[in-house]
């Protein structure tokens, strides 16, 4: 998709700093990193967000995040990692095409990803739990 920063960037189009490739997608650093390493895992195809993956796609691209991950441990020190992936504007999609953040962690680092804790009642709580269970 030509208006796609993502699919540009696979293209060659726009310049990336790629850290990793396979057949089917590549890592790269993202240009705003939340701390030093910070990547983006860009299938090569254009699919909007996690609802129009299938599941070996889904595997593929997960799996390719834990190597990062654990290469930002190994070779940047990293003492963890946090793996984001948003779907939909509401949730803080920017670029619509499917990609996962792997954002290393160093220890007295910020806080990168927080929510604020709420505290339902429990009957809300179980009515949530039949909503997302029920088969109507
Ligand atoms: P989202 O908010 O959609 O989950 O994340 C999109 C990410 O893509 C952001 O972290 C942003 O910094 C990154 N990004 C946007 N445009 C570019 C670009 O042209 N190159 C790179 N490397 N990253 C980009
Ligand atoms: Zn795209």
């Amino acid at each position: 998709m030509d208006n796609c920063v993502f699919c540009r960037i696979i293209s060659g189009d726009i310049p990336s700093l790629r850290v990793y490739e396979d057949e089917e997608c590549i890592a790269a650093l993202d240009i705003n990193p939340a701390s030093p390493g910070h990547a983006l895992i860009i299938p090569k195809v254009h699919k909007k967000d996690l609802t129009e993956l299938d599941v070996p796609e889904i595997a593929h691209y997960f799996a390719a995040a834990r190597l990062i991950g654990e290469r930002q441990m190994e070779k940047l020190g990293a003492d963890g990692f946090n793996v984001v992936q948003n779907n939909g504007p509401a949730a803080g999609q920017t670029v619509l095409h499917f990609h996962i953040h792997v954002i290393p962690r160093y220890a007295g680092g910020p806080q990168i990803a927080a929510w604020k804790q709420t505290e339902p009642d429990p009957g809300f709580l179980r009515e949530i739990a039949e909503r997302l269970t029920s088969e109507a």
